[in-house]
């Protein structure tokens, strides 16, 4: 470590509280690659944990905040700004879903959100408040998200959590009908895990559930927060499974970084929450919203989608080469460029050889090393962070 790294991890150390463990300080990024203060270029296959899925400053973003800030930055909703309509509306043309928006500052107030609304509602469709999810789902930091989210390591130390919550197993759909009972009133879930192993669900198990829902009145909540804005090679993950939830929920990619999380309805929940039932002061900030649109019309003017799949492929058959190659490797998981290589061992071994040799990368579930890159990711710069997974892998597998 150098001596600028040291000195600013040491006052980390010091002053912030350790809820995360960093060793790299970073000062800036441009496309998939970051710098550290020391000047240190790396690749970012983790995208600030699927945050710019447009690339590091990308021109158009910058301008988009820029422009905006010079503007108004905020203005609270007490007043319409025109970003947030515009993105509203934008938002609900690209999910398909013929509803409304409600704009907030992160995924677990998303998610707070979808379930604050479905408990409303179900308060008055027969007296319903329990939310059905998934073991090894993950839906945020608050307590009532961390009551979602049902794994051990996320609970721990924080009882009595909110109740109202029961778990199932993801892509088991018999786990799923065996936890609903007359007081259920949504099930919530991600088309692609991510903190907990990059799984997709299969399309029968998402038909399954939307089936369900259909059946016994429930809302279907899809959490996008990680798999949306273009990742898996559709906007939203569950467009892929030919299905359509009631409410989702994104966050991490929408506005390049500037926080904001939105929750998208269908026409049948658009006015559940009413004038008062819900709030966020900074919710559909300007400059946000002018980042979010600028995010979006990047996907579609640089084609993100199609490349988040095609690359994904190819970053995948590199990966499944790996996996072929070493038998403490087992399996590459994912869709489009949300993919996850299952590891017999610490992932955490794998993810510091590949910082070694300049690549960052992610762990999930406990045994998977993840990776989220850019969706502007190029073929060249694939092949040469293909290289450089290939030597890390070397290092820790290696004879
Ligand atoms: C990151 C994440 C969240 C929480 O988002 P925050 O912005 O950190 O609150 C919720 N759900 C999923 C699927 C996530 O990946």
């Amino acid at each position: 470590m150098s001596n600028k790294t040291q000195e600013i991890a040491g006052l980390y150390q010091s002053k912030v509280m350790p809820t995360y463990s960093p060793s790299v300080v970073l000062s800036s990024g441009k496309g998939v690659t970051v710098r550290d203060v020391d000047g240190l270029s790396l690749y970012d296959f983790t995208s600030g944990i699927g945050v710019h899925n447009v690339g590091y400053s990308h021109p158009a973003v910058v301008a988009a905040i820029q422009e905006q800030a010079k503007a108004m930055t905020h203005c609270s909703n007490l007043f319409i700004n025109v970003p947030a309509v515009k993105l509203a509306s934008k938002l609900v043309d690209i999910s398909g879903l013929d509803g409304k928006v409600f704009f907030c500052n992160s995924g677990a107030e998303a998610n707070e959100a979808a379930i604050k609304l479905a408990r409303k509602w179900g308060s008055q469709n027969g007296g319903r408040y329990e939310v059905v999810t998934m073991r090894q789902g993950f839906h945020g930091r608050t307590l009532a998200t961390v009551a979602a989210t049902a794994q051990a390591w996320c609970q721990e130390g924080y009882d009595p959590l909110p109740v109202g919550f029961a778990y199932a197993d993801f892509n088991d759909l018999e786990s799923v009908k065996a936890a609903v009972n007359d007081k259920t009133v949504a099930i919530m879930l991600e088309a692609v895990q991510g903190e907990g192993g990059v799984t997709p669900a299969t399309e029968e198990f998402m038909k399954g559930v939307r089936a369900l829902c259909d059946e016994k009145n429930l809302v279907m909540i899809c959490d996008e927060v990680q798999a949306g804005m273009g990742r898996t090679g559709t906007w939203f993950a569950w467009q892929g499974y030919g299905v359509k939830p009631d409410l989702f929920t994104c966050a991490k990619a929408l506005a390049d970084g500037i926080p904001m999380g939105a929750l998208v309805s269908n026409a049948k929940f658009a006015d559940v929450f009413t004038v008062s039932s819900h709030a966020s002061t900074f919710g559909g900030n300007p400059v946000a919203a002018a980042a979010a649109l600028a995010v979006i019309d990047v996907i579609e003017s640089e084609g993100l989608l199609a490349k988040a799949a095609e690359v994904g492929n190819l970053f995948r058959e590199a990966l499944q080469g790996f996996v072929d190659k070493y038998d403490k490797l087992l399996e590459v998981r994912g869709k489009g460029m949300m993919l996850g290589l299952v590891v017999d061992g610490d992932p955490k071994e794998v993810v510091e050889a590949l910082k070694a040799q300049g690549l960052l990368a992610l762990t999930a579930g406990g045994n998977v090393v993840r990776f989220l890159p850019p969706l502007v990711l190029k073929e060249d710069d694939l092949e040469e962070a293909v290289d450089m997974i290939s030597d890390a892998l070397d290092c820790v597998f290696g004879e």
